[in-house]
């Protein structure tokens, strides 16, 4: 007689997809329904304007990094990499597909130049000690594929690290803070597991107030998020296996960009 051990592979309805990222655990946390279309179904979804922005400042801040040493990570260099970023999204299908006027063009790159000014006046990046920049992290952990990209890796002057996140986004209220951070915990998880030891601080700045919110990744929180994680991967998997996504009608029903196939809201 034969002992086997590992995971017994169970034919499901659906495939659930082949990784879990921080996107797509607050993804099936906010709709199972809309998680299965975008992410299970692939069903293309028409950008929008935040999260085109989104990328506009992220790509201008990674400039910042890649393109200047400390000393001249100036606004003024963060402004060139900035309309460097611009051209180059004019080429964007995602940016084209928003067919923005020239008047809602210039607003939306005013927009991301007052994000990006914000910026500074959340920390000074001559001061970063990056070591990693659009770091891309996929490791095994309980069974499940994690993956995301750590917008920045710092190293503290102690040799600790500090994982930082760039929201373009509005600050989520106290009440929603802890869920928040979950994503950026996530992240510590990743660290932990690939690198061998967890960052020290995980470190989200909002551009938009502009704010930061910190928090200390502890084996407590960490040990949480793995479970959390855990948790969410199951709930995919049975959603796969009986086919049983529900929708989530809430105020992000507003941005949804499946609202007019969506049951919820048939008429
Ligand atoms: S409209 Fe609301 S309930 Fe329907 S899929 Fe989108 S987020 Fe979910």
């Amino acid at each position: 007689m034969t002992a086997a051990s590992g995971r017994i592979l169970t034919c499901m309805a659906l495939d659930p997809p082949r990784t879990l990222s921080p996107s797509k655990v607050s993804a099936f946390t906010n709709c199972p329904l809309a998680f299965r279309y975008s992410q299970i179904e692939h069903r293309p979804e028409p950008p929008s304007p935040p999260a085109v922005k989104g990328t506009l400042v992220h790509s201008a801040l990674e400039g910042l990094f890649w393109h200047h040493v400390p000393g001249q990570r100036t606004p003024a260099a963060a402004a060139a990499e900035l309309e460097r970023s611009w051209d180059e999204l004019q080429d964007d299908d995602e940016f084209v597909q928003l067919e923005l006027g020239p008047e809602s063009a210039d607003a939306f790159l005013a927009d991301a130049r007052t994000l990006v000014d914000n910026y500074f006046r959340l920390e000074d990046p001559n001061e970063a000690h990056a070591v990693g920049i659009e770091l891309g992290v996929e490791t095994l952990v309980d069974g499940m594929r994690l993956r995301g990209i750590i917008d920045r890796l710092d190293v503290a002057p102690d040799g600790s690290l500090i994982v930082v996140d760039y929201k373009t986004g509005r600050a989520p209220s106290e009440r929603f803070e802890r869920g928040s951070m979950g994503g950026v915990q996530t992240y510590a998880l990743l660290c932990e597991s690939l690198l061998g030891r967890a960052p020290a601080e995980v470190r989200l700045l909002y551009l938009r107030q502009p704010i930061a919110i910190s928090s200390v990744a502890t084996e407590q929180s960490i040990r949480g998020q793995r479970k959390r994680a855990l948790a969410v991967w199951t709930a995919i998997e049975r959603a796969c296996g009986t086919e049983d996504f529900r929708p989530h009608v809430g105020p992000l029903c507003d941005y949804c960009g499946f609202k007019s196939s969506c049951p919820a809201f048939a008429a």
